[in-house]
């Protein structure tokens, strides 16, 4: 087909929309490591797991095995009012980097809360009020998984209960707003109002939270409470799973004009919009149909696959969630204040922790000035201002398409855009005002992370 058919916005009709998420798993060789009890070492069964979190969703969690998993009617519903997402050719970009590289990239800020987070919100709620729960807790950083998520309740009828990193929650006053407005009720984490709360509070007073501790503190709550279970957005593998719809769209709009990427690039801070992207095709790659680049784009301050270590760790700082096994930098690591850009994460995926490991994908990591540049030039020639995550993938993309200048290959780079960046302006604010610094972590500030790794006998790694 010739370059000029192609459209600047390929959309799927809706009969076109995937009617099943795609399960990686079922084609990987060596499957993600379990989640381990960290009292027994032993892996988590269903059972284990049901305090916690809801039936159906730990089904999909310790499910391997089943390739094509159906999307409920109600939740394909759901998705028709801000789905499909547009998969863009982004013609100038291309132009303004005079690259011969072909540029897509897959946006997902195209609803409220801004990102695609939505996409495993809505099925997590549902799968809740299937089971007749009465709401959902849950921890939220920067604000996008807390947003999507009461939206989904309030579209449901659920309780939602969010704990948010304080200093997101004094910083970002609008974000917690939002979330009001979808009925959802927002703590400030670490509080008083859980004892795990309390006792971090107690050895450190003033602290300005973490997601790990907002994990400790929305597991309690609901551990605690009738009818509560805890919901997460990112890490674990159903939340992976709910994300392959970006995937699988983006694949239908790219057949539908028989366009086959060589590159395929997301941010990773928890890795699910980055493995729900790649989901299809790497399963093409496993099944050795066909061969794609992959890389995993990380900030340099947080830099989990690139520096951490491939071992079992503790979710969270509370040390309450199951330990898995997964490129890690310590429950214990905090990232430097002065980190921007969001990923701050300790941890990443099991699933693509595991591709990593096999040498099936690729991880780079990217300093913040450099990330926010490469967002300001993004915005400037595609209109859409880009939230922090997403610009590291728009970095990198940019990287390869200037490769692709020197070397003169015609080469086809898919990224994903994750979200929109209107909450984020303090950050952009400090980069245009040149108060924006790269930090990078010295070995001597990693180090106290990985010694608090947990000890996992040989024989249970
Ligand atoms: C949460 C978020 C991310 C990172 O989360 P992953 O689970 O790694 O996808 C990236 N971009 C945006 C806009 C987000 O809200």
């Amino acid at each position: 087909m010739k370059q000029q058919e192609i459209p600047y916005k390929i959309y799927l009709e809706e009969e076109e929309m995937p009617k099943q998420w795609y399960n990686v798993r079922a084609d990987m060789k060596n499957k993600p490591a379990p989640l381990l009890n960290p009292a027994t070492l032993k892996p988590m069964s269903y059972e284990d797991l049901r305090p916690v979190f809801c039936d159906e969703l730990i089904k999909q969690e310790l499910d391997d095995d089943t390739p094509y998993i159906d999307i409920p009617q109600e939740i394909r519903d759901f998705y028709k009012m801000y789905r499909p997402s547009p998969l863009v050719r982004a013609y100038c970009l291309e132009k303004k980097l005079q690259t011969p590289a072909k540029i897509y990239y897959k946006f997902e800020g195209n609803n409220t809360s801004g990102s695609h987070k939505l996409n495993s919100a809505i099925a997590q709620a549902y799968y809740a009020k299937k089971q007749g729960l009465k709401g959902v807790t849950t921890e939220t950083g920067a604000g996008q998984w807390g947003t999507a998520l009461s939206m989904a309740c309030a579209y449901l009828g659920l309780d939602c209960q969010v704990y948010m990193v304080k200093c997101s929650y004094e910083q970002k006053p609008f974000r917690r707003e939002v979330m009001r407005t979808y009925g959802a009720s927002v703590t400030p984490s670490p509080s008083e109002t859980t004892e795990i709360g309390r006792k971090i509070l107690a050895e450190h007073p003033g602290t300005s939270g973490s997601l790990g501790c907002a994990i400790s503190e929305a597991v309690e709550a609901a551990t605690h409470k009738e009818g509560y279970r805890y919901v997460l957005g990112s890490v674990l593998n159903q939340v992976l799973l709910h994300q392959t719809v970006i995937g699988l769209e983006t694949k239908a709009a790219l057949d539908k004009y028989g366009i086959v990427p060589d590159t395929i690039i997301g941010c990773a801070g928890g890795g699910s919009n980055l493995g729900g992207l790649i989901s299809p095709f790497m399963g093409e790659k496993l099944r050795g149909e066909r061969d794609y680049r992959f890389i995993a784009v990380e900030p340099a301050s947080c830099p989990s696959f690139t520096r951490g270590k491939f071992a079992y760790d503790f979710c969270d700082t509370g040390m309450v969630c199951p330990l898995a096994k997964m490129y890690t930098l310590g429950s214990g690591f905090i990232p430097s204040p002065n980190h921007a850009g969001g990923l701050r994460y300790h941890g990443m995926s099991s699933i693509l922790s595991q591709l990593y490991h096999d040498g099936l994908m690729e991880a780079v990591s990217v300093e913040q000035t450099s990330v926010f540049q490469a967002a300001e030039t993004f915005a400037r020639v595609e209109g859409i201002l880009p939230a922090p995550e997403s610009s590291h993938a728009i970095k990198v993309a940019i990287d390869e398409a200037l490769k692709c200048k020197e070397t003169g290959e015609e080469k086809t780079i898919v990224f994903g855009l994750t979200g929109t960046g209107y909450f984020d302006m303090y950050a952009y604010e400090k980069f245009h005002n040149g108060e924006m610094t790269d930090y990078i972590p010295t070995d001597e500030d990693l180090k106290p992370g990985f010694d608090g790794l947990p000890n996992v006998p040989e024989g249970k790694r």
